[in-house]
């Protein structure tokens, strides 16, 4: 049975309803909510505030934070008029005994909190941040139950995430492959054409369990399953049935590790100034990009940036003055680059670009722009003193036997400039010994 290629996801809005006729309970709850970045709380005192209210702005309300306890509803009516609109609920209880609990879950709720203590307020706020931020995240279900789906849907949009869907293993490896996005799977084993532990096998051909996480879920009486799964490189697995909650702390941890992962790759990559890559990501990534070139698939350009007299910038205002700088200089390239390739800092004040060039782009005056841009650079010391910026340009389009022979000829470029005054491109075809050579632009001459 085919699924919906759709993504679905759960609400737009950015506001938070708190239901809470304590004004105390309340004042803090709607406090606290508030300093989360991007969010604004809603409050109502009772059910028919609150019928009001959803009337209103239901669908600005992304999560409801609801007291099962109010003046006019004292049984959790609340629960019912804020679920009709679709919206998450988080319960505020007063006790927490396992019945209740699983009562609650039975309510389709998101999470319920204790409001005796006072941590309750901050597991509140944990929670309505972690919805707000789950919207990033896609999550893929690969299930060939359609009624297994549909409850791991509901169960994933009241956490927030966006999902989508397949009914078997070739399914989900055709989403994977229409959503480069997906960040976590949650597999069935037992399903038609490819089932959940041939689908791991193929998707870990291809990507890692830290790039790419996957759960599985084991249906009753397939336990023995489970290391097979781990074994192919499955992050974890579930036994049916499973707790809600170890369903959403399992997700939550396995997000968790991608995310200091993916953040630990980017700090190895990039320069901690600037921000922008370092000599090690540029030459992972522009071996490829010059293979290309010289199979003539794309014209490419190696421009060598180096700030002048930066040395006189530090002794004049300062090494932090000099960090502007830099800093200041990296955003200019970074603008620059746009989508056709990419800077790098190589060291101190050099800093490398690699960029394709379309037919008709002429390397000099592309770079000229370049350079206007960083001349036009405003950066004020702390005692609002001017500091001027200009920088040297060497750049070479010949790809020849290497990206290592490109830097070098970029390198002698760049030394042309600084010979020839600084503030200025240089662009060479070839070495400047060599015969044919070149095309030499200097500022004003391109
Ligand atoms: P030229 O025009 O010939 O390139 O002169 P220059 O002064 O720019 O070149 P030189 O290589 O003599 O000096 C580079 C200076 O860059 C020296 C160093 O202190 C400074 N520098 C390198 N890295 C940093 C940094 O991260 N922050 C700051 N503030 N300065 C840096
Ligand atoms: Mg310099
Ligand atoms: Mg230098």
């Amino acid at each position: 049975m085919a699924t919906t290629t759709d993504l679905t996801t759960t609400r737009e809005g950015s506001r938070v309803l708190v239901v809470e006729d304590s004004r105390a309970i309340a004042s803090l709850l709607v406090s606290s909510i508030d300093r989360i970045e991007g969010v604004t709380p809603v409050h109502a005192g009772t059910l028919q505030e609150t019928r009001a209210l959803l009337a209103e702005e239901a669908d600005d309300i992304f999560v409801a934070v609801l007291d099962l306890n109010l003046p006019d509803a004292p049984r959790g009516e609340v629960v019912d008029a804020v679920q009709a609109y679709g919206i998450p609920v988080i319960i505020l209880t007063g006790s927490l005994d396992p019945d209740k609990r699983q009562a609650l879950f039975r309510r389709n709720i998101a999470d319920y909190v204790s409001k005796r203590s006072l941590s309750g307020v901050d597991s509140v706020v944990r929670l309505v941040e972690r919805i707000w931020v789950n919207r990033e995240h896609v999550i893929l279900v690969v299930d060939d139950s359609a009624a297994q789906r549909n409850y791991l849907r509901v169960l994933l949009h009241n956490h927030g995430y966006r999902t989508l869907e397949a009914a078997d293993g070739q399914e989900g490896l055709d989403r994977l492959a229409e959503h480069p996005e997906i960040r976590l799977v949650i597999t069935d084993y037992n399903m038609p054409r490819l089932n959940g532990l041939q689908m791991l096998e193929e998707i870990r051909r291809k990507r890692s369990a830290d790039e790419l996480a996957v759960i599985a879920i084991s249906g009753v009486g397939e336990a023995g399953i489970l290391p097979s799964f781990l074994k192919s490189g499955a992050n974890d697995f579930l036994g049916k049935p499973f707790e809600i909650e170890e369903l959403y702390c399992r997700i939550d941890q396995n997000l968790d590790m991608l995310r200091h992962v993916a953040q630990a790759r980017d700090a190895a990559n990039r320069d901690y100034l600037t921000r922008l890559y370092n000599r090690r990501y540029f030459f992972e990534h522009a071996e490829a990009l010059h293979a290309r070139a010289l199979r003539g698939e794309i014209r490419l350009m190696v421009a060598m940036v180096d700030a002048d007299h930066f040395k006189s910038i530090n002794d004049t205002h300062g090494h932090r003055v000099g960090d502007e700088a830099l800093k200041a200089i990296a955003g200019v390239l970074q603008t620059f680059s746009g989508r056709d390739g990419f800077p790098a800092r190589f060291g101190g004040e050099e800093f490398v670009c690699i960029q394709m060039l379309a037919e008709d782009q002429h390397p000099g005056e592309c770079l000229e722009r370049l350079r206007a841009a960083m001349e036009a650079i405003t950066l004020f010391t702390p005692e609002g003193k001017h500091v001027p910026i200009t920088v040297s340009i060497g750049a070479t389009c010949n790809p020849q036997g290497s990206i290592d022979q490109m830097l070098e000829l970029a390198d002698e470029a760049v030394y042309l400039a600084k010979a020839g005054g600084r503030n200025q491109v240089v662009v060479l075809d070839a070495p400047c010994g060599e015969v044919g050579n070149s095309q030499l632009l200097r500022r004003g001459a391109c």
